[in-house]
């Protein structure tokens, strides 16, 4: 189904294999020469078509013009009888003129008779007799000769048989192409296969990937190990690499900790795409990596429903974990982000708790290499309970009210989950985030910080205090705006800042 510009464009790709062919032969790898093997450079058809279809074909193949001058003499006489028609016409009238002596013997066209030679009622005697008379007129005759006829025949038809010869030929390539299919698959695949080692030999290099060590073994050991999309997007701040342990002994499961934004999602993600690369054939973001082949990886991050489908998020999520849990084998890599955390706290955590035993915990359940991160800082009792779930953490460094991301995986459980400065940071109004502040402290003065099962929410009716302190409502109520002069209203506002400073610390 080919159109003339798709052959074309076909005609140039083959023209690039010698070259590629000749890039190959140089090359020593066994997987390298075998693609040299199955590469054929397909001369033979580039040349067939480089011969038979002209450089800028129409798209259209009714138009014409597709095939090339000096392919095919037939398609050459028809295209020069469209052309040099009118040459021909004048050549047979001035010839007819010596031939008679009629010097004013035209040659002339219309719909109903097409061709003819017009002579005047004053040289009607010297027409030969081998003109044929079609019409008289007052003024003169009309004829038509043998070679005329011959010659509009030529003129006439040229166009509509040239399209169809055109279409013919056009055909008989395509078949000829066709019957060469097996060859250029074999060629298409090869180019394939050797078009993504080239991508990921440039982005290798490019970025400076390391060999991983593939084998049998239940490691995931990285060091350095990078994100190799997040690097990329990252503008004017450098990536913060990660080593990581993992396997199916004393580093199973390893639960991730730390606030919003810190980088959880980011570092598990970039373990699970370390080990695909690997087992693709890659080379790796990292400075070294040790990985044994996985049977597969499974995932459940980020937050997605399909309510089209009747489905809310947290369906969407549980419905996931279910296909997790069916289908991993302890030969699997999981990477759980957040379980649980569509629902009430209590079940949330519960869920993720119970999640947790049976992928971690050979006995229970499946006992495959697992990621886990979680905001329930309650996961974290379960290092020294179940043996290989290993606490590690985001590292994150606050100054004030202020917290610096600082990228880093370290061992142990998150101290603290940052959420309200993050809100902050994420430019939630002051108003909220500070009543959240009283929130916040009202319920760790009723339970040790985290532990929610022990907090008092009733406690929190004593904090309810307005988001506005009262002194500050007053000046505003008692304030005249109307007769305030620009300075006034500039100590104005200092005066309130420091009275909110004031009822804020106090
Ligand atoms: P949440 O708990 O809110 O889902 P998170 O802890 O999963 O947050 P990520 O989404 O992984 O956080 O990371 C947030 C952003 O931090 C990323 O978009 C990226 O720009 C940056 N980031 C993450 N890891 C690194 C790193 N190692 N080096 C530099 N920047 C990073």
């Amino acid at each position: 189904s080919a159109n003339p510009r798709d052959m074309i464009a076909f005609e140039s790709s083959l023209s690039m294999l010698p070259h590629i062919k000749y890039i190959l032969s140089e090359m020593t790898s066994p997987l390298l020469k075998e693609l040299y093997e199955d590469l054929d450079t397909l001369e033979d058809l580039c040349t067939l078509i480089k011969d038979a279809i002209q450089e800028d074909p129409p798209l259209a193949m009714k138009e014409g013009g597709i095939i090339r001058d000096g392919y095919n003499p037939e398609v050459d006489k028809l295209r020069s009888a469209k052309s040099d028609g009118k040459d021909w016409l004048a050549k047979l009238e001035s010839d007819e003129r010596e031939k008679t002596g009629i010097k004013n013997l035209k040659i002339k066209y219309n719909k109903v008779f097409g061709y003819y030679l017009e002579v005047t009622n004053s040289f009607k005697d010297q027409v030969p007799d081998y003109y044929i008379r079609k019409q008289t007129l007052t003024t003169g005759e009309r004829y038509i000769t043998q070679e005329l006829k011959e010659l509009e025949n030529k003129i006439l038809g040229a166009h509509e048989r040239l399209i169809a010869l055109e279409h013919r030929l056009f055909n008989e390539l395509l078949e000829s192409i066709g019957a060469q299919l097996d060859r250029i698959q074999r060629t298409a695949n090869a180019v394939a296969e050797l078009d993504v080692l080239a991508a990921l030999a440039q982005v290798a290099a490019e970025n400076n990937y390391c060999r991983p060590t593939v084998d049998e073994s239940d490691q995931l050991t990285i060091v350095e190990g990078r994100h190799p999309v997040v690097e990329q997007m990252l503008k004017g701040s450098l990536f913060v690499p990660n080593d990581t342990t993992l396997n199916c002994g004393e580093d199973r499961c390893l639960i991730i900790t730390g606030p919003n934004m810190a980088g959880k999602s980011t570092y598990m993600r970039q373990n699970a795409l370390i080990a695909l690369m690997a087992q693709i054939g890659s080379f790796v973001p990292a400075r070294e990596c040790h990985v044994g082949v996985v049977d597969a990886i499974f995932t459940r991050i980020g937050a997605s429903d399909d309510l089209s489908a009747g489905q809310s998020t947290f369906m969407v999520e549980m419905t996931e974990v279910a296909e997790i849990l069916k289908n991993a084998t302890s030969r699997s890599l999981v990477v759980l982000d957040e379980i649980g955390r569509g629902t009430s706290t209590f079940d949330g955590m519960s869920i993720a708790r119970a999640v947790v035993e049976h992928i971690s915990d050979p006995a229970k359940g499946l006992g495959c290499k697992t990621l886990f991160a979680t905001h329930y800082h309650e996961l974290t009792d379960l290092e020294g309970t179940i043996s290989g779930v290993k606490n590690y953490n985001i590292a994150v460094k606050k100054r004030g009210e202020d917290i610096t991301f600082l990228r880093r995986i370290v061992r142990g459980p998150a101290d603290d989950s940052y959420g309200i400065e993050v809100a902050k940071l994420a430019g939630l109004p002051g108003t909220v985030t500070r009543r959240a502040h009283e929130v916040l402290r009202a319920l760790e003065a009723t339970a040790p910080k985290n532990k929610v099962e022990q907090m008092d929410f009733d406690a929190l009716q004593e904090y309810n205090s307005p988001a506005v302190p009262s002194e500050v409502l007053e000046k505003l109520d008692a304030l005249d705006v109307e007769t305030l002069t620009p300075i006034e209203a500039l100590n104005f506002l200092y005066e309130l800042k420091k009275t909110l400073k004031g009822s804020l610390n106090g």
